[in-house]
């Protein structure tokens, strides 16, 4: 299925949740979700059914689909991929949806929204180990270190999104040297450390593909 090009307020109007699909620009108050716009197609004087169970966790999947950019397939893979460690399934797919590289680029401020760092990777401004990869869904494990290359350090899109560091700070399994746009994948995160995807519930994804 080819990659969804619209536009991406729709997604989040779909779920009725902010998925944040535009990084920092999603802190503004023109977000959609905070004018509580209906889902697209359906009339805001008309009240929602109630969900069945399985319509609740096709939702709870699509939303963190959507989130990490993915396309249904490579999700899919992610989560058998997570069946297979050993552990809680639903903790193993965060961890595994964490690690990847445009993720892991997205979360060192690098760049504003989880689609940029997407085509930071793919244009080759990134380098893990010092080599450049050019693959999103790379896998990146702790002691990595990842770095914007020497001749995109210049880039206006990732001194911008570095500029947010300052106010914020990374997330407690990174480190971040914003001088020199190098960040350093310390540990697998906790589910627990994961706060801004405190409210999705992984389980309800876990009873989705076992059915
Ligand atoms: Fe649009 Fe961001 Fe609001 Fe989602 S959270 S509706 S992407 S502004």
């Amino acid at each position: 299925m080819a990659r969804y090009t619209g536009p991406v307020c729709r997604l989040c109007r779909t779920e009725q949740k902010k998925l944040m699909l535009k990084g920092d620009r999603c802190k503004s108050d023109k977000c959609p979700i905070q004018k509580k716009h209906a889902p697209p197609g359906k009339d805001p004087k008309i009240r929602p059914g109630k969900r069945s169970d399985y319509g609740t966790q096709l939702r709870e999947k699509q939303k963190l689909k959507r989130i990490y950019g993915m396309q249904e397939k490579q999700f899919h893979l992610f989560f058998e991929r997570a069946l297979r460690m050993t552990g809680i399934t639903g903790e193993n797919l965060f961890e595994l949806l964490e690690r990847r590289l445009d993720n892991v680029v997205y979360r060192l401020r690098f760049a504003s929204s989880r689609s940029q760092a997407r085509q930071l990777v793919l244009h080759g401004h990134i380098l893990v180990n010092d080599k450049r990869i050019n693959v999103p869904s790379y896998l990146i494990k702790p002691e990595d270190t990842i770095k914007i290359k020497e001749s995109s350090k210049n880039l206006i899109v990732v001194k911008e999104a570095l500029k947010e560091y300052g106010k914020s700070g990374v997330m407690p399994w990174l480190q971040l040297d914003p001088d020199a746009m190098s960040g350093k994948y310390v540990a697998v995160p906790r589910r627990n450390d994961i706060t801004d995807l405190a409210d999705i519930k992984e389980q309800m994804i876990v009873e989705y593909y076992s059915k």
